[in-house]
């Protein structure tokens, strides 16, 4: 997964720059939806194996949940859904772990795209660590860097 912070920040950014209006409600809804997916780290502690439906990066990291997920988003839908995709999206981005199962529960496969620069970030309390300080370092650079620059304009834009 990328980091926790960065799917929020990507998400906030995206929905910002799609709408120039968008109230803080539903910047805080993109970036919640944006995360909710890892919530399957649970699992983790559970046992869930990694390549089961439900384990991680497994069904809550699929278009089908991302769509499920932005219905309780309430206004805004396609945005919403929008700022949920960004999270496997971004995991497909990375280069470690397993893959996403993006197209459960119609394959299980799991998936990455083709290209892959993003380090994959640790789990958990792993992630306060060297390699934790290195994939935060490298996605300032990569995600939050051109989210910034893209904000920017949005908001020059509207000016
Ligand atoms: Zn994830």
């Amino acid at each position: 997964m990328a980091s926790i912070p960065t799917h929020a920040f990507f998400a906030v950014g995206l929905t910002r720059a799609l709408k120039s209006d968008a109230s803080v409600g539903l910047l805080a809804r993109s970036a919640a939806l944006a995360c909710l997916a890892d919530l399957d780290v649970v699992g983790l502690l559970y046992k869930v194996p990694y390549d089961a439906p439900w384990g991680h990066r497994g069904a809550t990291h699929s278009c089908l949940a991302a769509a499920v997920l932005a219905l309780a988003g309430g206004k805004a839908y396609p945005l919403l859904l929008l700022a949920a995709l960004t999270h496997p999206f971004l995991d497909m981005l990375t280069d470690g772990g397993r893959g996403v199962a993006f197209l459960w529960p119609y394959s299980a496969e799991r998936y990455f795209l083709p290209w892959r620069p993003i380090p994959v970030s640790p789990i958990g309390a792993n992630f306060f660590s060297e390699r934790g300080l290195h994939v935060l370092s490298m996605e300032l650079l990569m995600i939050w860097a051109p989210t910034a620059l893209l904000l920017w304009l949005s908001i020059r834009r509207k000016g």
